[in-house]
């Protein structure tokens, strides 16, 4: 079998992160590597001790989940509970991060960011990477058609299946579909 790159290794461990994630918005896993070893990893999820969105549903202010740390700043914080210097290190995200986890990454002395898929890249957050000198880069994890979406698929068929349900279709046919997707689904139970 071919030796995957290191690039390949790090960004599948963030895809598998993600999978830990407790946010029904969006999954993201974020890995902290230094001199090829990893030093931290986060998802996006709750503060510790709190309730999930998974069991208590997202909490929206503004259009935006406020229950969760961002996966990227959840590595960070990592890397200060446990005194690990974050300067000079680099990060694998399997999304492009949100502004102020941009703005967290730079001050954190981060020296090159690694990124799976755009997502809504903000302008002012690459003049600010520009700025600071810190390199950026996509990097998508293409070996053994790893299917890096299952999340985000099973996600969206919860809500459709929840938007059925809210739209008065027969209870019996719901449990039915929920059973069905549930099984196409078993590595996430
Ligand atoms: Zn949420
Ligand atoms: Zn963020």
């Amino acid at each position: 079998m071919e030796r995957i790159s290191w690039n390949q290794y790090f960004m599948s461990q963030s895809h598998l992160l993600a999978l830990r994630s407790t946010c029904e918005r969006l999954a993201v896993g974020a890995t902290i590597v230094r001199e090829k070893r990893v030093i931290a990893g986060g998802y996006n999820g709750s503060v510790s001790g709190s309730v999930h969105c998974i069991d208590d549903g997202c909490k929206i202010i503004d259009g935006h989940c406020v229950r969760t740390i961002h996966a990227e700043v959840n590595a960070i914080l990592q890397c200060a509970k446990f005194g690990v210097p974050t300067k000079g290190a680099e990060m694998y995200v399997t999304h492009f991060p949100c502004l102020n986890c941009c703005k967290t990454i730079i001050q954190s002395g981060i020296k090159k960011l690694f990124y799976a898929t755009d997502y809504k890249n903000h302008p002012y957050a690459l003049e600010l990477f520009e700025d600071a000198g810190v390199e950026i880069q996509q990097v998508e994890v293409n070996y053994l058609n790893i299917d890096t979406k299952t999340k985000d698929k099973y996600y969206f068929i919860s809500s459709l299946l929840h938007k059925l349900e809210e739209n008065g279709v027969e209870e019996q046919e719901v449990k039915r579909l929920k059973e069905e997707a549930s099984s196409l689904f078993t590595s996430l139970e």
